[in-house]
């Protein structure tokens, strides 16, 4: 579905930082969060990548996929819980729908390791 569209941005930001850095580094492994509920596939992903990324800076680079579970709030039992697609995403404990996301909707860019450093990005 839309993974050739979020993996162009993705190498749209990545090309953006590269761009910052006085020493351009050799980028070799990009780590992904990629929230349950985002309804991304890490296969599809890893293969848009792979296929976007050749004859660029990024070219050779991995892509590492985390993915966080889907966690809601339940305004009346006051507590996080992990929907399920079999329950509706219901709370267990009272059966209310869901209603507040806690995570799970997450894609974000967590690090980006380059050749020879290990280096914490703020993107
Ligand atoms: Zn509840």
């Amino acid at each position: 579905m839309h993974e050739t569209d979020m993996t162009r941005a993705l190498i749209q930001t990545l090309q953006d930082w590269w761009q910052s850095q006085p020493e351009r580094p050799r980028i070799t492994h990009v780590h992904l969060i990629v929230g349950r509920f985002t309804c991304v596939e890490p296969v599809s992903l890893e293969l848009a990548y792979a296929v976007q990324t050749q004859a660029t800076f990024l070219e050779g680079s991995q892509l590492v996929i985390r993915e966080t579970p889907l966690i809601a709030y339940c305004d009346a039992c006051q507590k996080d819980y992990e929907p399920e697609i079999g329950q509706r995403y219901a709370c267990p404990t009272c059966g209310s729908p869901m209603e507040e996301i806690r995570s799970g909707r997450e894609l974000k860019i967590d690090r980006i390791e380059c050749l020879s450093d290990v280096r914490e990005s703020a993107v």
